[in-house]
């Protein structure tokens, strides 16, 4: 049991978390970098403590700091909310070892889950469906490299058992590319994740990405909150998204989601954790695990009528679940605008002051932030500035609130992708719903090939 909870993170995360805590009547302890040291959570936090410069690697992923933050506050546990350590299975493993509880999985399911190649076999015994290849890495030998392309069909995608964030992937469309696409990969694998392992799988062309956010105590109970749809991506970066997964049969997706349950349960999970597939022609494909907190979270709180994070700090204080499946709601349809302080059409960074910030609000409207008007967006980290959520009874009342929510959003001193939310927010394939993880970026070649280009200040001409 545990009364002080630091939390190792910073931005609307931090918040959401701090929030989180005090509901339950837990004391916070912010950790925070040189550059964040004005921040909303910091100054809410019962305590503060900065834990180097500005710098990611110096502070937020400083893990001697915030190990003797923890122990100088006498925090008895950490969240490490997403991103920065909330994936690193020695982080855990440390939290652990000094006499702490780290608010997540243990360190051995993060291990797992982290090496992809053990992820998919760990999956496929436990009888969740994954992409067709083979379940462990590839040989050196290239004749039986070659027979595994030949036997998987090509194209196919070559990936680093290690890779993350998009990277240590390569598609191979021909067999004469194979080796050559195997040798660029593994020697990128062994600088960029110390790790040399590769494997295949079949490549699915326009496969949409849907999610299933689970919740594991510590009891053998586990429950599956229903799914994401995550394909609205720009450079395998998620932009948008929304629950339920419109058009996909409820009872697949339950059939999916038990298996990720049983599967929870086969390896002894615990806490939150997100299993990530590909949808294509009627079929879900496992390709990773998450065992952490997602950005996108909230509209699986809307929908399921579950808190999350609340969820998540009970589990680590050892309390059993107190919903079982059959209590959960699938209610109406929830939305979510990631709003990035960024160039709505170069996608550059815009860091700086924000003159002005005007918030939508109203039924169905919730917004996730730490910034407040006069805040200045830091140059360090990444640009998530705030998340807009809308709830509707339906997907297109879910739309319309979205639509005037954004419409009431006011952001001056600095770029963001607001513009971009309501561009999209008006596109028809979108709109009718099901788009595969390819939509956005199509949709933005295309923009970019008919639409006026702005002016160094950001207007449209005309
Ligand atoms: P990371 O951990 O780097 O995010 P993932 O395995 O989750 O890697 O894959 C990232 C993205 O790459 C997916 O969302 C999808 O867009 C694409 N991808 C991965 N595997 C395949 C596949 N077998 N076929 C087609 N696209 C894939």
């Amino acid at each position: 049991m545990f009364d002080k909870v630091l939390i190792a993170n910073r931005g609307e995360i931090a918040l959401r978390i701090q929030r989180a805590c005090r509901q339950l009547g837990i004391k916070t302890v912010a950790i925070h970098s040189e550059a964040d040291r004005q921040a909303r959570y910091v100054e809410l936090a019962d305590q503060a403590l900065c834990v180097g410069p500005a710098q990611p690697g110096l502070s937020y992923l400083n893990r001697s700091a915030i190990l003797l933050a923890a122990e100088m506050s006498g925090a008895q546990a950490i969240h490490p909310g997403y991103g920065f350590l909330s994936e690193n299975a020695e982080f855990a493993e440390s939290v652990e070892a000094a006499g702490l509880t780290f608010i997540g999985p243990t360190s051995a399911s993060i291990r797992t889950m982290g090496d992809k190649v053990a992820a998919k076999r760990a999956m496929r015994e436990a009888g969740v469906p994954c992409v067709p290849g083979p379940d462990g890495g590839l040989p050196e030998d290239a004749a039986e490299i070659l027979e595994i392309g030949r036997s998987v069909g090509y194209p196919v995608i070559v990936k680093a058992a290690g890779g993350g964030g998009g990277r240590g992937m390569r598609v191979v469309k021909t067999e004469p590319e194979l080796l050559d696409a195997i040798s660029v990969t593994r020697e990128e694998a062994r600088r960029a994740f110390g790790k040399p392992e590769l494997y295949i799988e079949k490549f699915l062309e326009h496969p949409r990405h849907v999610e299933i956010q689970v919740l594991c105590d510590t009891h053998g109970n586990a429950l599956w909150l229903g799914a994401r749809d995550c394909s609205m991506q720009r450079r395998h970066q998620k932009v948008l998204e929304e629950a339920p997964a419109p058009g996909i049969p409820e009872a697949l997706i339950r059939e999916v989601g038990e298996r990720c349950v049983a599967a929870c349960k086969q390896i002894n999970y615990r806490g939150a954790g997100t299993f990530e597939f590909l949808y294509e022609d009627g079929s879900f494909y496992f390709i990773e695990m998450n065992t952490r907190l997602q950005v996108e979270h909230p509209i699986t709180e809307l929908t399921s009528g579950v808190d999350i994070v609340q969820e998540q700090i009970r589990i680590a204080r050892g309390e059993p679940l107190r919903i079982a499946q059959a209590d959960i709601a699938a209610a109406g349809h929830a939305i979510e605008c990631r709003i990035n302080a960024e160039d709505p059409y170069t996608f550059l960074p815009s860091p700086g002051k924000i003159a002005r910030w005007d918030l939508p609000g109203g039924n169905g409207v919730r917004v996730d932030t730490h910034v407040t008007a006069g805040y200045a967006v830091p140059p360090y980290y990444d640009s998530l500035i705030a998340k807009v959520i809308a709830h509707g009874a339906t997907r297109d009342e879910a739309l319309a609130r979205m639509r005037v929510a954004l419409s009431e959003m006011r952001v001056d001193g600095i770029s963001t992708n607001i513009a971009l939310h309501r561009e999209i927010l008006l596109d028809q394939p979108f709109c009718r719903g099901g788009v595969d993880i390819h939509h956005l970026e199509r949709w933005l070649t295309q923009r970019k090939a008919t639409q006026k280009q702005p002016d160094s200040d950001g207007n449209l001409p005309g």
